[in-house]
């Protein structure tokens, strides 16, 4: 019996006190049915619950009741159901902009993230294209096609609105029933709703899910509240002409690029030295490049001290180092905090262990400190990504539904910042390599693109690769350049695999393309780490003259 023999191991491991009344009922439940072996369908009817012990259905209103429809809640939610829970999921109202009492099925990404941001990314990639069309014989006499900001965030709201709806059928036709409204945990197995109108209804539920996302942080200094954050920037009706951006992480970076490209004037200011921080140094380092490149100034080690309304209603930034200047919007790039106090979930009551951030303290498959509590998602401030949520959610199913338990799994993540040009990584950056005590040869390429030779941009692609000496395997792989996020979800798939260098190497180019260089770097450029010894000669006359000697 597997789903058995899996629930006793985790137990035995002791990774997390699983309690038996957490799996067992429900993993019973799916193996009653043999739903796991069951082709799969849209919508499971609840009559095939007739097996489900009688006592256990009348006691809970729902197997799995899950607090926010983002990507983490919808991804677990219907693929629960579709396994056989009887699942519900409360959202708040839908907004393009997030509140405590707005938010929308879709959640971040969907509606405020990664997709909004995608169009205006590609939205933003026209002008430099535009530019380089007349390296390549297109004539536009200097002048460029007129842009509209309210039509490009029109047609954004347009496609975030169609999203959200299906977003909503997409619960609905997995059987999940959807309620409107804020959620709140008022007992390990209770969830509060009150919706829009004000009304309150207590549910009960077997498992309760906290999937409530996060939301921008930004500090308390004078006239913060003057300021935008990512939400409001990705729907402001009309384009300012002189935007600051405050941070130096991936989506402040991204903004200043978004911005610069559909024409406005840019600046980015960050405490560090370098934008990225946690990114491989040389991404870093040609990152910080090409966004002076592309026009935007960068004003590094700086800090803002306060935000002031001027008469014609521009805005006033003064730095720590004196420094002012005026804008039109000043954007918080600043970070993002778990949502587990704006509404207020009502976890401290419960027992939930929250951690100095706020974020839900869950172990290795996601379970809070209340064992009939569960958490997936930016709540939780492990990996905050989309695709990080989604697989959190698909264990979660595995663990609690199917009784299978399964470890969200860390590993190689491939992720991509959608700079101009784009960053994509995976793996280890050669500080992390180096820490792990690993010796490693790097092997490092700067080039210009093919697509951008006639263009005569001044622009480098950079790609490098991290070998542990030891083992041969590739460890690390990051490049900056035209289509490096499509690039990198190959490369994360073989550094998944294990790839070492000489599969890399025995691997036959595509040609031609940028990509073909990850399969033809063969110069070390320098070994690091502990123990450092010469390359190995790898040369053809070098391995000949190493096998007649054998
Ligand atoms: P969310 O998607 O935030 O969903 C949580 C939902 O819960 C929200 O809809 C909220 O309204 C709702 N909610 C909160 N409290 C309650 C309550 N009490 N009751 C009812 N509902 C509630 N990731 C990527 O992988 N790639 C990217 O390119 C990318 N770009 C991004 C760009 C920006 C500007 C931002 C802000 C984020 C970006 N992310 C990106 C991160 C990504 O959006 C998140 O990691 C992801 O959305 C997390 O999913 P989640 O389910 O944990 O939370």
């Amino acid at each position: 019996d597997k789903v058995g023999a899996g629930s006793l191991s985790v137990a035995r491991h002791g990774a997390c006190a699983l309690p038996a009344s957490t799996l067992s009922s429900l993993a019973a439940r799916v193996r009653n049915r043999a739903l796991a072996a069951a082709p799969r369908r849209a919508h499971r009817p609840r009559a095939s619950f007739a097996t489900v012990a009688k006592a256990e259905m009348e006691s809970y209103d729902y197997d799995i009741f899950t607090i926010g429809g983002g990507s983490g809640g919808v991804r677990a939610s219907r693929m629960s159901s579709q396994a056989g829970a009887k699942v519900a999921l409360v959202e708040l109202p839908y907004n393009a902009i997030s509140s405590a009492t707005q938010g929308g099925l879709g959640g971040t990404c969907v509606i405020r993230g990664c997709v909004p941001k995608k169009l205006l990314v590609y939205g933003s990639g026209f002008q430099s294209e535009f530019n380089d069309a007349v390296g390549f014989g297109w004539d536009h006499g200097g002048k460029m096609p007129a842009f509209s900001w309210e039509r490009l965030i029109a047609a954004k709201t347009g496609e975030i609105e169609r999203l959200n709806g299906i977003y909503g059928r997409i619960l609905d036709n997995a059987g999940v029933e959807k309620f409107e409204g804020s959620g709140k945990v008022i007992s390990p197995h209770e969830v509060e709703v009150l919706a829009a109108d004000g009304t309150k209804k207590v549910y009960t539920a077997k498992t309760i899910l906290l999937a409530p996302g996060g939301r921008a942080w930004y500090p308390s200094i004078p006239g913060a509240d003057l300021g935008i954050t990512s939400d409001e920037a990705l729907a402001l009706q009309t384009q300012p002409k002189r935007v600051v951006i405050i941070g130096g992480g991936y989506i402040a970076v991204e903004f200043a690029c978004i911005y610069a490209g559909l024409g406005s004037e840019v600046k980015i200011m960050y405490r560090a030295d370098l934008p990225l921080r946690g990114f491989d140094e040389e991404v870093r380092q040609t990152v910080a490049t090409n966004l002076v490149g592309h026009g935007i100034e960068v004003l590094k080690g700086v800090s803002p001290k306060a935000i002031t309304k001027n008469e014609d209603g521009s805005l006033t930034l003064e730095a720590m180092d004196g420094s002012k200047m005026e804008a039109d919007e000043i954007m918080w790039a600043t970070g993002r905090v778990p949502n587990t106090d704006r509404p207020d979930l009502g976890l401290k009551d419960v027992g939930v262990e929250l951690d100095a951030k706020g974020a839900v303290v869950v172990n290795e498959y996601s379970q809070t400190t209340v064992p009939s509590i569960w958490a997936v998602g930016d709540v939780t401030n492990r990996v905050n990504l989309t695709p990080v949520a989604l697989m959190e959610g698909m264990a979660f199913k595995d663990t609690v539904v199917l009784g299978k338990p399964t470890k969200p799994d860390y590993e190689n993540i491939p992720s991509a910042v959608f700079t101009q040009p784009p960053v994509g990584t995976v793996g280890l950056t050669e500080a992390q390599a180096i820490a792990a005590g690993l010796t490693c040869d790097i092997y490092t390429s700067t080039f210009t693109p093919m697509k951008i030779s006639l263009a005569g941009r001044e622009e480098k692609a950079f790609m490098k690769l991290i070998v542990d000496v030891a083992t041969d395997k590739v460890m690390g792989c990051h490049m900056v350049g035209p289509d490096s996020a499509e690039i990198m979800q190959g490369m994360g798939i073989a550094l998944k695999c294990g790839a070492t260098k000489k599969h890399f190497d025995s691997t036959v180019g595509v040609h031609p393309s940028s990509a073909e260089e990850f399969v033809t770097m063969r110069e070390v450029t320098r070994r690091v780490g502990p123990a450092i010894a010469a390359p190995a000669d790898t040369t053809p006359a070098a391995v000949a003259a190493t096998a007649a000697k054998m």
